[in-house]
């Protein structure tokens, strides 16, 4: 049922209730959305369907919880943006750390992304872990029960934390219309290309939907200079697993 064509004037828009029109309206930016993403999806000179994903490379960092940020920064201390990231509501923020492994191995000026969160966990590549001398999992976020132990360092105290690093598992960010589009749903798995000198093709890319979150693939820097790519780029979602 579209709305435009059902329900044309005035009078007949008053006789519907709340809930029709609520349900009629987001048809309708639905099917928008969905033209809108038929018109990208072939690729000039090419039948073959693709989208195109914008690309963020997740360096280090540190999520951590209210607690252990002001055990190592002070009681008075505020988590403080020093610029927004891409995904709305999340920014990198003005404060550092050094994370210590258990050669004694440190990498300085690791930075923490805010908001706080419940958990705190530390996510490296997979290079960096070699340098520390741990062997995290590659990990979803938030499954902490294999991470690793590291030490952080701030400028008021430290922390030992037994279960903190991972590898981040590779992901795309996606609101559930972007995911509907795609084919996809929350936990799947897909398959994703990047074109260019060093063209790979990433597999085991995880979904994760929220509908505050903007399309976004998110790769550690290992796997993005692996493809020899930067952020301007986009991926090509080439589909479920
Ligand atoms: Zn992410």
């Amino acid at each position: 049922m579209s709305l435009t064509k059902e329900y044309t004037d005035i009078e007949q828009l008053d006789k519907i209730s709340d809930q029709k029109l609520i349900e009629l309206i987001v048809n309708e930016v639905q099917n928008f959305l969905k033209a809108d993403l038929q018109s990208i999806k072939s690729r000039p000179g090419s039948n073959s369907p693709f989208v195109n994903i914008p690309l963020g490379i997740s360096n280090r960092h540190i999520h951590l919880t209210p607690r252990t940020f002001h055990t190592l920064f002070g009681e008075d201390a505020e988590c403080e943006s020093m610029r927004p990231l891409y995904q709305p509501g999340e920014f990198a923020s003005k404060q550092l750390l050094t994370i210590v492994g258990p050669k004694l191995r440190s990498i300085p000026n690791v930075r923490i992304l805010g908001p706080l969160r419940k958990y705190d966990q530390v996510e490296v590549s997979l290079t960096d872990a070699i340098f520390l001398g741990i062997d995290p999992p590659v990990a979803n976020s938030g499954s902490l029960e294999e991470a690793a132990p590291l030490t952080l360092v701030g400028p008021r105290g430290s922390i030992y934390l037994e279960k903190c690093a991972i590898v981040a598992n590779r992901h795309i960010h996606m609101s559930n219309i972007d995911a509907e589009l795609l084919g996809v749903k929350n936990g799947d798995y897909c398959k994703v290309k990047i074109t260019g000198e060093k063209s790979t093709m990433f597999e085991n890319v995880l979904i994760r939907t929220n509908d505050n979150w903007k399309l976004q693939i998110h790769l550690d820097t290992d796997d993005a200079n692996a493809a020899n790519v930067r952020e301007e780029t986009s991926v090509e979602f080439i589909g479920k697993m």
